[in-house]
């Protein structure tokens, strides 16, 4: 809550979005653009005590309704919340497979327990061990680099660019003989440039697992992101897009791959709903994990997912409000976007010149109550301790014991075009519920501030 009381601080004249827009573009407008540095002399226009409560907030509980109380009041008056069988019908996480399989535009989804248990079994159908190599880009989630070292293989750091996403370059140049994957992480809502990606990729012979937790329904090309690769992942966690607190899935179309996958998520069995799906098996029984979805968490999913392109949709709509709302200004560089079409809408991203710059930036913003930080939700991986450490639950883990493993160094030499992305970019979030105003009060702000600096 603001410390002003509202009648406090009451506008006698009615606020009116266009009036207020104007003063806004004549205040950026008329300020002379400094070379280098910041109008010490500007003062703020926008009274931060007007400003409206922007918060993002989380997607999915934005969203729930009546369906997902009905669904799970399914499951419990079946009495049967284990997905294979039970006293009732357990149809719940088999009809969210099938229907999720069918919004990608995919032959196979496995459902699973987390994002994190998605990559461990995708890892697993690629068929990755030790002495393999997987590139993984250098920002990312934990689960990227975990599920590679969790295979045995040995985790190679490629940077980001200013897509926020894998730098093709990058990724090439990480490549050795030893390379069987790459990971291609779909981060903060905008699809990798998967296009070089796959050339590089095919020439070499290295699979392609995508990663789409932070981008559930986003596409490239007009093909949804997790069906371009050989493999692709999604999560449910609360900070992505439909959600049931926890869960993922996998997808694919090879069913070599999806063999493997469904598999080790149960146990190294193979049921026969899989089964039936793939035609024919190609292996036999190994020593695998459970990592089955519940059928309260497929039954939430299940009622979610009708309503992912909603979602996107609402996202999108007020990402492109506050894009078109500062497109004028005059040298504004904005996150590279290899496919807008394909854009969750997740928050909109302004590229500064220093991480000083971006310091002052935010700062200013925050003043004026807009919604911003640096870019969030991921991990420097190469710097954490833990990685550069190289520590494992086990000294004699394989991942690291073999003369690459040793050898390999991670730290801030590995990765300084991604530290260096990482420390100029502004972030601002997107809500899917945000009005006009809370849009029109983020352009305002950032016009504002963005008007004292170059
Ligand atoms: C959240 C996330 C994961 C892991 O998902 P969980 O469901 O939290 O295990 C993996 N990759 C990325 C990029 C993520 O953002």
């Amino acid at each position: 809550m603001s410390i002003h009381s509202k009648d406090e601080n009451k506008n006698p004249t009615q606020f009116s979005r266009r009036s207020f827009l104007a003063r806004s573009l004549a205040a950026a407008s008329a300020s002379p653009l400094l070379i280098d540095g910041w109008s010490r002399t500007a003062s703020a226009a926008l009274d931060p005590a007007k400003a409206p409560q922007i918060n993002a907030g989380f997607v999915a509980p934005q969203y729930y309704d009546k369906h997902e109380e009905e669904s799970l009041i399914d499951v419990l008056e079946e009495g049967s919340p284990f997905r294979f069988y039970g006293q009732g019908k357990a149809v719940k996480v088999k009809e969210f497979e099938e229907g999720f399989a069918n919004y990608m535009g995919a032959p196979y989804a496995l459902a699973v327990t987390s994002g994190t248990t998605a990559l461990n079994s995708a890892i697993t159908g690629l068929g990755i061990g030790p002495g393999d190599e997987v590139i993984v880009p250098a920002y990312t989630w934990w689960s990227d680099y975990t599920c590679v070292v969790h295979a045995g293989a040995l985790p190679v750091f490629a940077d980001i660019d200013e897509s926020m996403c894998l730098d093709p370059q990058s990724f090439e140049k990480a490549i050795t003989p030893r390379t069987k994957a790459v990971i291609a992480v779909h981060l903060l809502g905008g699809p990798c440039d998967m296009d070089p990606i796959m050339d590089i990729a095919k020439k070499k012979g290295i699979a392609v697992l995508e990663d789409c937790a932070q981008c559930v329904g986003g596409s490239y090309h007009g093909k949804k992101l997790g069906t371009i690769g050989d493999v692709g992942i999604y999560s449910f966690q609360l900070h992505k897009m439909i959600s049931s607190g926890e869960g993922g899935a996998v997808v694919t179309g090879n069913p070599l791959i999806y063999e493997r996958a469904c598999r080790f998520h149960n146990m190294g069995g193979f049921d026969e709903l899989f089964k039936n799906r793939i035609g024919k098996t190609q292996l036999s029984n190994f020593a695998g994990e459970n990592y089955r979805m519940n059928e309260f968490t497929g039954a939430v999913l299940w009622a979610q997912l009708p309503k992912l392109d909603t979602m996107i949709r609402d996202m999108r709509r007020n990402a492109e409000a506050v894009r078109d709302g500062i497109k004028d200004l005059p040298g504004i560089k904005k996150r590279k976007r290899p496919d807008p079409q394909g854009d969750i809408g997740y928050a909109v991203y302004i590229e500064t010149k220093s991480k000083e710059q971006c310091d002052q930036f935010l700062a200013e913003l925050r003043k004026r109550k807009v919604p911003c930080s640096r870019l969030t939700g991921s991990v420097l991986l190469p710097v954490a301790e833990s990685v550069m450490q190289k520590q494992t639950r086990h000294p004699n883990w394989p991942s690291f014991t073999s003369p690459e493993g040793k050898a390999i160094e991670y730290g801030p030499d590995t990765c300084r075009q991604t530290l260096d992305i990482y420390d100029r970019f502004v972030q601002i979030r997107i809500g899917p519920k945000y009005t006009d105003e809370m849009n029109d009060w983020i352009i305002a702000g950032v016009r504002e501030v963005y008007s004292q600096l170059t």
